[in-house]
């Protein structure tokens, strides 16, 4: 059977992203149609301001203008992730922190890793081996006004308001790539002799037949998880944090804006607080087991220094883990629908972009292509899913704090994967090679393991340099200095800007 007839459950951020990476690859085919059906009575889950740098390549390959993107979503550059007081503060000081650079770490020369290892010169190690550890101390934008769209001085993503983001996918997809959206709720699903989904019941339109289905319905996976029962895998032995209080605290129109997420560690876990250009995403990110609501909502008030505007907080339970499969018979999952880590690392808009980019690029012809693309798509993605585990975790077992439960907790030998802790076991050897990441769906790579491990002063046996690499270290090191200053001098305020985008726009691509 060809499958003509293709349908996206849920309207979010997972659904919309489907519907443009699908809309896209099949619309060279006239026979073949894709649908969106959002439920006007449940609405999306208006959480995930953060991306990785993947995203520029998407946006750009949707057709989106980067300008109108930054204009109508309240967009921010993030370079960054810094993270503050992940070590203890005793032994590293008050506010410690380090930074999750986007930039590839040495991309001037020589790696410096084994450099710092030796001489660190008083330097952190993202400040030593790049130089956007610098402009991001400075508020820097990572490129001008007359940089093309979506390219960069210095690596970057996003950070973005989920319920604009949402609306602009719908348009592209619905304009662009005549994705057919549909507004009902689907109430029941039906399944035919084999197992696989027939139809779908909708409460405002009735009867909905379709020959393939994406499931985007977000945590409640109406599709995969109730209808087809693909049970749920629970990762809340790795990844301790289960809950998160939410809230936007508005901001002045000339308010500084950090080039990057702020991803501040407490008792029980951690705070995300984002700044967009009109309001900042903050969001308390903790352990129930480890600490009470009660608690968790005084520590929240206490971080917004008293919470001076009365802002109530929303309380989001996360649930930690993943679907057993990912795509069973005529289904697919993707976003929450797929799995939830937490919201560290922004791992989520990142596994969805992937999915679903990974689906369009080989999305089966007919029923009879099923179970080999099937097999293919579950043996990726739960790989994909396991690596991105390891590298939330690696955040929790690198540091040394142990003033709480929920910290001596984290290192428990048995909340670390296998392949985590042999890597770390090298790691303690040699520091990482590009050749210790296997394949390419380990979505964190080398570059990012090197900023973690050594921002975190992860103890490395001190390698032996040899007069030439030290000679060629030296002079990079030298050259990358004057490059940072340099960049300072040149690169525009980063709120300065976001002002001249909106006013004049960036050079089309
Ligand atoms: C606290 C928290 C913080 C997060 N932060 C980040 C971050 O910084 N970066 C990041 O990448 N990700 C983050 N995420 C994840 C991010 O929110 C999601 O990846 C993203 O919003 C996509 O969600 P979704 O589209 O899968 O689900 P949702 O947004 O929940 O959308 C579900 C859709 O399904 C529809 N639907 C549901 N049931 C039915 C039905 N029966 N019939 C018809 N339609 C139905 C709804 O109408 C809705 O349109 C965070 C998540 C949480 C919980």
């Amino acid at each position: 059977m060809t499958i003509k007839k293709v349908v996206i459950v849920g309207g979010g951020t997972a659904g919309w992203l489907a519907a443009n990476h699908l809309g896209k690859a099949l619309s060279y085919n006239d026979e073949v149609t894709v649908s969106l059906i959002e439920s006007p009575d449940i609405p999306p889950i208006g959480v995930g301001e953060g991306t990785v740098p993947q995203i520029r390549k998407t946006l750009s390959s949707f057709g989106i203008s980067e300008t109108e993107f930054i204009r109508t979503c309240d967009v921010t550059f993030k370079q960054s992730i810094k993270f503050v007081n992940w070590m203890d503060k005793k032994e590293h000081g008050e506010n410690n922190f380090f930074h999750h650079l986007f930039d590839m770490p040495s991309k001037f020369g020589e790696d410096l890793t084994a450099y710092w290892l030796n001489h660190n010169k008083g330097k952190m190690y993202g400040d030593m081996v790049s130089v956007q550890h610098s402009a991001c101390e400075h508020n820097k934008a990572p490129k001008s006004i007359t940089t093309p769209e979506y390219e960069g001085t210095l690596g970057y993503a996003y950070h973005l308001n989920a319920a604009k983001f949402a609306k602009l996918l719908a348009e592209n997809a619905i304009n662009k790539f005549s994705v057919e959206h549909v507004k009902a709720t689907v109430t029941d699903v039906l399944l035919t002799d084999n197992g696989s989904i027939e139809a779908l019941m909708t409460k405002e339109l009735g009867k909905l037949e379709y020959d393939f289905y994406i499931d985007c319905t977000g945590f409640e996976s109406v599709l995969l998880g109730k209808a087809l029962k693909v049970p749920f895998v629970e990762k809340t032995t790795e990844l301790l944090v289960n809950s998160a209080l939410v809230v936007q605290v508005p901001t002045q129109e000339d308010d500084e804006i950090p080039p990057y997420t702020l991803a501040t560690a407490h008792q029980a876990g951690w705070i995300w607080d984002i700044a967009l250009t009109n309001r900042r995403g903050v969001g308390f990110v903790y352990s129930d087991n480890h600490m009470s609501d009660e608690e968790a909502k005084r520590k929240l008030d206490h971080y917004l220094e008293g919470n001076p505007f009365k802002l109530t907080y929303r309380k989001i339970p996360m649930k930690v883990g993943h679907r057993e499969k990912f795509w069973h018979k005529n289904c697919v999952s993707l976003g929450l629908a797929q799995g939830f880590l937490e919201p560290l690392e922004a791992t989520s808009i990142l596994l969805t972009d992937f999915a679903a980019s990974f689906l369009a690029d080989r999305f089966p012809k007919s029923a009879e292509n099923i179970p080999l693309l099937e097999k293919r798509f579950n043996h990726v993605m739960g790989y994909a899913w396991e690596r991105v585990i390891d590298f939330v975790k690696l955040h929790y077992s690198l540091s040394d704090r142990e003033d709480s439960q929920f910290w001596l907790d984290n290192k428990k030998k048995d909340t670390i994967s296998d392949t985590l802790t042999a890597r770390l076991d090298l790691w303690q050897q040699f520091s990482p090679q590009k050749e210790d990441f296997f394949t390419k769906f380990e979505v964190f790579d080398y570059d990012n393991y090197l900023y973690l491990l050594y921002g975190m002063n992860y103890k490395t046996d001190l390698p032996v340099l040899t007069a030439n690499y030290y000679k060629k270290a030296e002079e990079h090191f030298t050259y990358a200095q004057s490059i940072a200053e340099q960049l300072n001098q040149r690169l525009p305020n980063h709120r300065e800007l976001l002002n001249k985008i909106k006013k004049y726009g960036l050079q089309g691509v």
